[in-house]
């Protein structure tokens, strides 16, 4: 098993980290609601609420996914961040039918807005804070290829996106005098926010579902494999699956019937240690065969 676990720690440190954040967002960006009643800004603070319960239901699944493997699970426990990823997803159409219904609400009875100054102020310096958070986020569950880190970053950047729209929106509003702006605000917010947990729900569930490695991986397990298989004559039937970080490959190998089991061994051995070495998280499984189980090379067989 290559070395998963000190980067597991960290992530779970940042996931910790990340509570803390979203939780000192929520409390700016509702006072910035409360002293403004308005119901962008309202729109705004539930989107902040929604990302304290999905930073919990991240640092819980990143801390079951690190678990090693065991005879429950006996290819690990990596899935778990799919599953916070379509949570994510689904509190997000929470959220956006709340605020559908309050932009309703505040439309139909008319809206003051009070001290919009200092709301637009608060709410600008929450948007910093997240911004911030939201980069350091997706750089690190990039680099530690954390899908529940990753997607819990990438919906703080559209909240970020949408808390600028939000304020240049009610700048306009205090402008004009046409408060009715505020909820018209609110609600594209609410169907912006919709679109992002739409697409999040669904990218988990594809990778959820055995989504096989990118076409770069892909090609770069043919390469390692021609270029370290001497000894045998081809690989075929290669199938990826991604699990989280973990990445499970599978093949064929053929090699001469006469082979000595040792020596065909040998050959899986170097194969599997090569791959798992170059592709971080990988874990190889080859299924030995001789000549005549060849496939033609236009089936996607690698020659070696
Ligand atoms: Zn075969
Ligand atoms: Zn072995």
């Amino acid at each position: 098993m290559p070395r998963p676990e000190i980067e597991a720690s960290r992530i779970a440190k940042l996931a910790a980290i990340n509570i803390a954040v979203a939780f000192a967002v929520v409390a700016i960006k509702y006072a910035a609601y409360y002293v403004s009643g308005s119901v962008a800004l309202f729109s705004d603070a539930v989107e902040s609420i929604v990302n304290v319960m999905t930073a919990v239901a991240a640092f819980a699944a990143v801390r079951i996914s690190a678990k090693p493997a065991d005879d429950d699970h006996p290819f690990g426990h990596h899935k778990a961040e799919f599953l916070a990823a379509m949570f994510e997803g689904a509190m997000i159409a929470v959220a956006a039918v709340l605020i559908l219904i309050k932009a309703h609400d505040a439309f139909v009875s008319g809206v003051t807005l009070e001290q919009s100054t200092l709301g637009i102020g608060l709410n600008i310096v929450a948007t910093i804070v997240n911004g911030t958070w939201a980069w350091l986020l997706i750089q690190r569950g990039r680099l530690w290829r954390s899908p529940a880190l990753v997607a819990d970053g990438q919906h703080l950047f559209t909240d970020v996106i949408t808390s600028v729209g939000v304020v240049i929106g009610l700048i306009l509003a205090v402008i004009t005098g046409w408060h009715v702006l505020d909820p018209l605000i609110a609600a594209l917010v609410a169907l912006n926010i919709l679109w992002m947990g739409y697409r999040i729900a669904t990218q988990s569930m594809s990778r959820l579902l055995d989504q096989a490695a990118s076409p770069e991986i892909a090609a770069q397990i043919c390469e390692i494999i021609a270029g370290n298989g001497h000894g045998a004559l081809q690989a075929h039937d290669i199938r990826t699956r991604q699990a989280g970080r973990a990445l499970f490959i599978e093949f064929h190998l053929v090699v001469p019937g006469t082979m000595s089991v040792e020596e065909a061994h040998e050959i899986c051995d170097r194969l599997e240690h090569s791959i798992e070495n170059a592709i971080k998280g990988s874990q190889v499984v080859i299924h030995v065969e001789p000549e005549h189980k060849a496939k033609p090379d236009d089936s996607g067989a690698v020659p070696i």
